[in-house]
């Protein structure tokens, strides 16, 4: 599933190559998403990321906002050769995008305006101090409060792991069982495996690939995430692999407590 880095990574490479060109039309093939003709003729001015959502923005004043939700990836291509399991194509001059999705669970919308903030997110508006007030007496456990969408958004179960990991903590813990420096770790560390794993262009376990169908490389920076069994890289012992709201969840049981 792609999580902020790699929705970041789209929107940085479409800012590099769309801005300034015009949208001749778009094409759907898919009748799970809704058809709109309201973007034809606008230019587009640039790209921007609200949490999990690339938003398009048009001369016009629309935004056109794609959540890619499983499976969703984009692809630009100079030609108009239509990918396996393509669902709809924004044609621009000199080049087509399409959303790539085989399982179609990813939206496109036009908006009226682009969405002004980036709340809830470690790189926007999240305020830390409001965030540890809000969460830090709760009982969730802390990988699936990190996780949670409405605490904190756009990290999911790849990058929570291996938060976690580096951070030492271990991720069973209670959020209200933290400390001041735990928090701060957690906090700070969230924005370093974030960061790296952006410059890598994403994490390619499985389906993932960037604007120009190239796979990320992120995955060669996993510490824990689907290495059961395998030696932890700081310490050696064997990591772990145990069931948390029915997600995996991948941990070494020396360094993190
Ligand atoms: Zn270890």
């Amino acid at each position: 599933m792609p999580e902020l880095p790699e929705v970041e990574t789209l929107c940085r490479q479409l800012r590099k190559t769309i801005p300034g060109r015009t949208i001749l039309k778009d094409e759907v093939y898919d009748s799970k998403l809704s058809r709109f003709k309201e973007v034809r003729g606008a230019k587009v001015l640039d790209v921007r990321r609200r949490g999990k959502t690339i938003a398009i923005e048009l001369d016009s004043g629309r935004t056109i906002l794609i959540h890619l939700r499983m499976t969703g990836r984009l692809l630009w291509r100079t030609t108009s050769e239509k990918p396996q399991y393509a669902r709809w194509k924004l044609a621009l001059d000199g080049g087509n995008i399409f959303l790539v999705d085989p399982r179609r669970f990813a939206t496109v919308q036009v908006a009226a305006e682009c969405p002004k903030t980036a709340e809830r997110e470690i790189f926007g508006d999240l305020d830390i101090k409001k965030f540890i007030e809000l969460h830090g007496r709760r009982k969730t456990r802390i990988k699936s409060l990190l996780m949670d969408q409405k605490a904190i958004s756009g990290i999911g179960n790849i990058y929570a792991c291996e938060i976690l990991h580096r951070a030492g903590i271990h991720p069973e813990r209670e959020a209200g069982a933290l400390t001041g420096s735990d928090w701060e770790k957690i906090l700070q560390t969230t924005k370093t495996v974030l960061k790296k794993a952006i410059a890598n262009r994403g994490t390619s376990i499985s389906d993932w690939r960037d604007l120009y169908g190239r796979k990320g490389d992120n995955q060669h920076e996993l510490t824990v995430y689907g290495k059961e069994g395998v030696a932890c890289p700081f310490c050696g012992v064997s990591i772990r692999r145990i069931r948390q709201s029915n997600r995996g969840t991948y941990f070494c049981p020396r360094c993190q407590k």
